[in-house]
Order: structure tokens, then sequence, then C-alpha cells
């Protein structure tokens, strides 16, 4: 079998991208669309860069432009810290290289917004300066090809990728195999329903002899959510529920919401009430999840048996299940409040 970068180069012959606007000899070019396409699809990139290389042809006049130019042509492109850092980066070019983009790789990779792989891509595309890569699709195609398991995150995982990488690129025609490996990635390796059938190296591809071309690149591990829990008080009297108005700031800002305490509810009711307490019942409790943490609620219902004290303040009501209510509600109060009503109408009822 030929050496996986021959079989790479083959299929860039005759299955590769070779007219895109950035395939020229200029590492200020490439370096712009690099950077676009870090987040971004091929097709998305082309009008942004032309529009990009007609206001700012060289490096200087974008060091020279205010950002705001900058950032009006990245509009719709997204992760503004792109253009900011290109931004800086240009200026950094003008100032200290003379307004040549460096060719010397630790140049390149201390600019703003550069990363090992970008400035491996960009000295390989531009210059075919023997440099590894290892961006997304480039990961994907080599950890499935050589079934490396664990998330590239980690430094055991994306060292090996990274060894791969390395020991896999060619010494000649380093321009093509660059290309071809994004284009691999971002055309046939995909990350769902890869077209294996059409790729230049399933023939000894781990991930594909194993059938579990989907274990590869590993995932992330999941950050386990953090849990919290508090005792949601329905003082009940009559008809008439206890609400209170939380605070602007913070979860729930500015809604109605049940009190809430970590001791007691009984001892909260005769504290911030007054009432003496009456029969007192728990309610199973519910789950509410916030986008950085799961809160347990557990309900228990308090009838106080006697007419409802007047408010103590603005920030407090007996709310009258049935009536429209003070403001907005919370979406586990709302729920809690429904369930009271339904209770309550059953034993009238
Ligand atoms: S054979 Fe399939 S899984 Fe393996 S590298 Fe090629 S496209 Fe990716």
């Amino acid at each position: 079998m030929a050496e996986f970068a021959d079989r790479v180069l083959d299929w860039f012959d005759r299955h590769g991208r070779k007219d895109l606007p950035w395939q020229v000899r200029d590492r200020y070019r490439v370096w712009v669309s690099e950077i676009m396409l870090q987040q971004t699809q091929v097709q998305t990139v082309i009008p942004y860069y032309e529009r990009f290389l007609e206001r700012f042809p060289d490096v200087v006049s974008l060091a020279d432009a205010p950002v705001d130019d900058v950032l009006a042509l990245w509009s719709g492109l997204g992760y503004y810290a792109r253009a900011r850092n290109l931004h800086r980066a240009a200026q950094a070019v003008r100032d200290e290289h003379g307004g040549d983009f460096p060719a010397a790789f630790d140049a390149v990779v201390g600019l703003p917004g550069v990363g090992r792989s970008t400035a491996g891509a960009i000295l390989a595309l531009a210059d075919g300066q023997r440099h590894p890569i290892l961006d997304g699709n480039v990961k994907r195609v080599l950890a499935r090809h050589a079934a490396v398991a664990g998330w590239p995150g980690t430094t055991a995982t994306g060292n090996r990728l990274w060894e791969l990488a390395e020991s896999r690129t060619p010494h000649e025609r380093v321009r093509d195999y660059t290309q071809a490996m994004m284009d691999l990635g971002a055309t046939v390796c995909t990350r769902s329903r890869p077209g294996c059938d059409a790729c230049p190296v399933a023939a000894d591809c781990r991930a594909l002899a194993a059938g579990d071309v989907a274990a590869y690149p590993g995932r992330k591990p999941a950050k386990a959510r953090p849990q919290k829990a508090t005792t949601m008080v329905l003082a009940v009297a009559g008809d008439a529920v206890y609400l209170e108005r939380r605070p602007p700031a913070g979860i729930w800002g500015g809604l109605w919401s049940l009190p809430e305490t970590d001791g007691p509810a009984a001892a909260w009711v005769a504290e911030q009430i007054g009432a003496g307490a009456g029969r007192e019942t728990a309610w199973p409790s519910l789950r509410h999840s916030f986008s950085h943490y799961d809160l347990d609620i557990s309900p228990v219902v308090l009838e106080l048996g006697e007419p409802p004290p007047p408010a103590v303040s603005a920030d407090a009501v007996w709310y009258r299940l049935g009536e429209a209510p003070p403001g907005g509600l919370a979406a586990p109060v709302r729920k809690l409040l429904d369930t009271l009503r339904d209770a309550t109408n059953g034993t009238n009822g």
C-alpha cells in the first residue's frame, strides 16, 4: 500500500480544491483566509474574503484602518475576537516586522490569534514550508484513521495527534498535502456520515475497520452540573397564597415567587408573616434547570387556617388563586400555583 501522504496527494490531484481565491503564494492573504475559515465554512467565507482584500489589499492597509472598519467588514461572520486579533496582529507586523508578514514560524505563531496549527497552515500553504497542521478537520481524519482514543483537548491525545500530523506530513508537495488534508476532513471524513467509500485512506483506517467511526475523535467529557436545593413555602390562607417579588438582579429577577427558606417552613411563616402554623404538607420535589445548574425545589404547603394578615411591603402580596397574578411568575412557581389551585378546587368541589 502506498504511503499515507501519497494516497492523500493522489486524491488531491483528482478531487482537491484548486481554485479558492486564497490559493496564492502570499502569506498575508493566506493568513486572512485561515482566520476567516477557523469557525466558518468555505462558501460563506469567499465573499467576505473578497470584500476584505479589496478594502485591505495588504497588511499595512489593515493595520492603519480603524478597528471599526475591520469589524464592519467582518459583520455577519461572527466570532468578532478573530477580527480584533487580526487587526492587532497586522499592527504588530507593521510595527515589528516592517510591514512584511513574517516567514519564520516562531514569529508567526506569536501573533495575536495565531496558534500552532494556523501558523503551520499559513507557512505551508503560502510558502510550501514543511509544518504539520491540526485543525478540527485534520484532527478528525487522523483520530479516525489511527483510532486515537480520547478527547483531543487532553494533553495526551493532543500530543499523539500532533505526532501523527508531523510524521505523516511529506517532505515534498507540502502545500498540496496541507490543502488536501483540510479538504478531506471537510468533504469526505465529515463529522456525521463520512464518505468512507470515497476516502483514499480507507484501506487501513482503523476506525472504519472496527466499525466504530462515530467514536472518533473522542468527545469532551460533560461537566457534572452543579445541583442546588431550596424549600419553597406555600403559605395558604383560605384561597390566598403568599407571594414575594424577587430582587431585580439575580435569577428570576423582578419576578413574583414563593418565599424560599433553608430552614423549617413553619419557622419561616412565624417569623416573616407572624402567622401561627397550621397543617403542613410536603409535596414531591421538582427540578428546575438553569443554564449552569439544576435547582431541586421542595415545596411545603402550610395551611394557616386564619385570615391572611396584611402584606408587609409592596414586594409581598396575598395572591388570590384564580385571579390574575401580580406580575411575571417564575416557571416552577406557576406550576406550583396551578397544582395548588387544582388541589383547592378539588377540595372545594
Ligand atoms: S475511511 Fe472513513 S473514517 Fe476513515 S479516514 Fe476515511 S472517511 Fe474518515
